[in-house]
């Protein structure tokens, strides 16, 4: 049994067309339908949460601490 290598693969977002390098144990390119650039959370959901006061649940529910 063999740890697969550790290396850089190019992704590709087939929604954006963006592409970036990223470590992974993955043989080969990688194709994503959505990447850090065009996913809604880092968009416009980000926003609407930080403006409605959610964002305070929302770190709650994924750092499991209050503010
Ligand atoms: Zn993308």
């Amino acid at each position: 049994m063999t740890t697969p290598a550790y290396q850089q693969v190019n992704v590709s977002c087939s929604n954006c067309g963006n592409n970036f390098d990223t470590g992974s144990t993955h043989n080969g390119d990688i194709r994503v339908e959505v990447c850090s650039n065009c996913h809604p959370a880092y968009t416009g959901e980000q926003r609407t949460l930080t403006n409605s006061g959610q964002v305070d649940k929302f770190r709650e529910r994924y750092t499991g601490s209050k503010p």
